[in-house]
């Protein structure tokens, strides 16, 4: 479950704990005089100093304590049921009906929507019977429990089905934005991938078209790279594209998006870039490249640069550039076209 849903509960479940924490030492003040903390008190005031500190430090993330919490929470619930419905006061049974709207719907922020209504459903089923089987409430006083643990079953349903959309949502939410996520970064050297390139030239169009502005993409392929792979291994390979990847980046720095094309291509998306920078920008990409070392070996790299023209779309853009580069390979590799 998400950190944010983990977040929210352990707030959610500390505002219940403080509120009963407040009740317990408040209820002696208002009624002045002594109220023994005993029995359900006592254990209710265990149990929500326990929960407190665990949703405050966090470790309420674990489902272990969480049903620890819950089981005896629900021993509590029954307990507390069997003493006021035999105790005969009216205000006892009310104030243990208000906590038991309270105590429902946070089952299901403790233990998920599912198994929280589950639980839930099961204790007013068996608090119903209790209701029924106390021979010592007057029929008036039964039909008191029956309202009040219908409000408690209103209560929970209404937490189930929001928690439930909450979860839902969250899962899709996470699943959607970590697909998206790793989509968009090349997974071997970090740098946006295809997708994300293919956004980034469509949308650096689309501006550069409404700002008249120009573009520029440099497409950069590294020399002789099966060679690598055959003489040094697969695993060299890949630290060369990383490297090569990671001096790209540091050049081209702000002025665009560097990304990997597919296989040893890397392109530049240059917004705002004029066709002269751009080259002599690829130009100081191609020196930094020949001049030391990546990964430990000497290699070149041939660089293809265009420009957007007045009417290009994407393809024909890349299209350019991708015949520059055939150029550039016929030139003899280690150029710039
Ligand atoms: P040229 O100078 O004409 O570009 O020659 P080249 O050997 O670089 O060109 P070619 O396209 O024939 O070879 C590209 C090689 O890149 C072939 C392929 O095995 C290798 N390659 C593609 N992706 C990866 C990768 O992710 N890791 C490694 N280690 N090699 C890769
Ligand atoms: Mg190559
Ligand atoms: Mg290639």
């Amino acid at each position: 479950m998400s950190a944010l849903f983990a977040r929210a509960r352990a707030w959610l479940l500390s505002v219940v704990c403080v509120g009963y924490l407040l009740y317990a030492a408040c209820s002696p003040l208002l009624l002045d005089q002594r109220v023994p903390l005993e029995g359900p008190r006592l254990m209710g005031v265990v149990v929500s100093a326990g929960m407190l500190v665990l949703a405050l430090t966090g470790r309420l993330r674990a489902f272990w304590p969480r049903l620890a919490f819950q089981v005896l929470l629900a021993f509590l619930t029954l307990y507390g049921a069997q003493l006021t419905l035999q105790s005969g006061s009216l205000g006892e049974q009310v104030v243990y009906l208000l906590w038991a709207m309270v105590a429902f719907p946070s089952y299901v922020v403790l233990m998920g929507s599912r198994l929280g209504l589950v639980i839930g459903l099961l204790l007013i089923g068996a608090i119903g019977v209790m209701v029924t089987r106390t021979a010592t409430l007057s029929p008036e006083q039964q039909l008191y429990w029956v309202t009040g643990l219908f409000v408690v079953l209103s209560l929970l349903l209404t937490h189930y089905l929001i928690a439930e959309f909450i979860e839902r949502y969250l899962t899709i939410h996470e699943r959607t934005s970590g697909e998206l996520q790793a989509a968009r970064l090349d997974a071997l050297t970090g740098v946006a991938g295809r997708a994300a390139l293919e956004g980034e030239l469509q949308r650096a169009l689309d501006a550069a078209r409404r700002t008249n502005s120009p573009l520029s993409v440099i497409l950069s392929d590294i020399d002789h790279f099966k060679q690598v792979n055959d003489v040094h291994g697969h695993g060299v390979g890949d630290d060369v594209l990383r490297a090569f990847a990671k001096r790209l980046r540091r050049n081209v720095g702000s002025a665009g998006t560097v990304g990997r094309w597919g296989g040893e291509e890397f392109m530049a998306v240059l917004p705002s870039v004029s066709r002269d920078d751009a080259l002599a920008l690829a130009e100081r990409l191609r020196q930094s490249v020949s001049e030391s070392a990546i990964a430990g070996l000497q290699i070149t790299a041939s660089f293809g640069v265009a420009a957007l023209r007045p009417d290009d779309d994407l393809n024909q853009l890349f299209s350019r550039a991708d015949e520059r580069l055939y150029d550039a390979k016929n030139g003899g590799r280690n150029t710039v076209r």
